[in-house]
């Protein structure tokens, strides 16, 4: 299996796993032993599908027995133009096609054995932490975004499904759980927030209700994608109680009201400002996550100025950016105005150099402060590599820990912060010092 994307497509690589496991299956560790190669694709941008393409490429040569599956898997004519001989096409969560796929370009083995796979599935991530998709789809139509046209509009799963997923992988060790979607805010819209019964009690299909109940189950609850729709504010207080983890990703992509609205965002009103400020007086921990795109058709010099100027009042704790990026079949591609690379790029790094420096501040205040931090790597040194609640896997700091003693990936330990740099924090464990 060649995994490409996003979490979401990861997930989805997961569940065919194991599937294709539960029908007898093994993941082989290289193309050579591999009696056929999944390549399961990411269409977002351009760059992305010629990532995808690549790596069609690379499972051909090396093995030549190619499935292909995901995002890309909708342009079908273009992979078969360059790749003709690949065995089978399907597009994202197009499960069942893949595995029959499987069957038939590898015949199942036979084997008594074939139900040894544990309950929570095979996964990619390590075991002590989880993505765990709530819906799928989405139901806004962003100018810069296809997402909807491949994947299609919002399709929630039951409340009482996610826990039960959630709750087996927490019996199982995970002890972080990520909550994506496309569009975790409008979690369960399109049930009409319906209610379903769930230890005893009803819990309503909403992000609030589901936040809640995953908090119950003891791991760390991190909520990516999340539109700041004004019930967000219902979700700082389970933050504050600790019952959920002090976290937000929230992708804002832009502050200029004008450029916003060309982009056609969800959740776009002017009082962000303000409902981050008292979110943070609610909860003093918070930290929010963003992605930004900088030389969006029609961002002119004031509207750039605009979003620094926000990001100095908004003070936000990690932030990721990209250019922007024509995507084929984008309503974004034929707006007017567009803005050359090279002003998109001196803005990508103004924008980067503003948001290090508010990291760095807001990192070196942590020095001498005692964080949760869950732990990813032990090095045979006596050194750590973890995170705190502040950090995502993948896309945030790290938490750098020397003198750590008996430690295991998982574990979830006090740390003294020592020193802090633009992204990372190096500390000792409290017992250690
Ligand atoms: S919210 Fe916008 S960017 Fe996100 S998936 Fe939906 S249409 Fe795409």
């Amino acid at each position: 299996m060649v995994s490409l994307g996003c979490p979401k497509a990861l997930v989805d690589s997961e569940r065919i796993l194991t599937k294709l496991r539960s029908d007898g299956y093994g993941l082989s560790p290289d193309f050579d032993g591999a009696d056929v190669v999944l390549v399961n694709t990411c269409g977002f941008l351009d760059s992305a599908k010629e990532e995808s393409l690549e790596a069609i490429g690379e499972a051909i040569a090396e093995n030549g027995r190619v499935i292909v599956t995901g995002c890309m898997g909708n342009e079908a004519d273009l992979i078969r133009d360059r790749f003709p001989d690949v065995l089978a096409i399907s597009g994202p969560q197009q499960y069942e096609d893949v595995v029959n796929a499987v069957h038939d370009a590898a015949p199942m083995p036979r084997s008594p054995y074939v139900n040894l796979v544990p309950e929570t599935g095979l996964k990619l991530t390590p075991r002590h932490y989880s993505y765990v998709k709530i819906s799928e789809g989405c139901n806004h139509r962003c100018a810069f975004c296809i997402i909807p046209s491949i994947r299609g509009d919002l399709v929630s799963r039951r409340p009482d499904a996610v826990l039960r997923e959630a709750e087996k992988l927490v019996a199982a060790g995970t002890k972080e759980l990520l909550i994506i979607s496309q569009d975790t805010s409008a979690y369960g819209v399109d049930l009409r927030h319906a209610e379903w019964p769930w230890k005893g009690e009803n819990v309503r299909a909403h992000m609030t209700d589901l936040a809640r109940e995953l908090g119950k189950l003891g791991a760390w609850v991190r909520l990516h994608y999340v539109y700041p729709y004004p019930h967000v504010d219902q979700v700082i207080p389970l933050m504050a109680d600790g019952l959920i983890t002090p976290y937000l990703d929230i992708p804002f992509q832009h502050a200029s009201p004008r450029v916003l609205k060309a982009m056609k965002r969800p959740a776009n009103e002017a009082k962000v400002l303000e409902r981050i400020a008292k979110w943070r007086e609610i909860c003093p921990d918070l930290t929010i996550r963003s992605t930004f795109i900088t030389g969006f058709p029609g961002e002119t010099e004031e509207d750039f100025q605009y979003l620094l100027d926000w990001l100095d009042e908004a003070q936000l704790d990690r932030v990721g950016a990209f250019r922007f990026e024509p995507v084929e079949g984008a309503r974004a591609n034929s707006l007017p105005d567009p803005v050359a690379e090279e002003v998109k790029e001196e803005r990508y790094a103004r924008l980067m150099d503003k948001c290090a420096a508010i990291s760095a501040a807001k990192l070196k205040a942590k020095i001498g402060s005692t964080q949760q931090v869950i732990i990813d790597l032990v090095d045979e040194d006596g050194g750590a590599t973890g995170r705190s609640q502040a950090d995502a896997p993948e896309i945030d700091g790290e938490v750098h820990l020397r003198d750590t003693s008996e430690l295991e990936p998982g574990d979830i330990v006090s740390v003294k912060i020592e020193d802090a740099d633009a992204h990372d924090l190096f500390g000792v464990p409290v017992n250690a010092t």
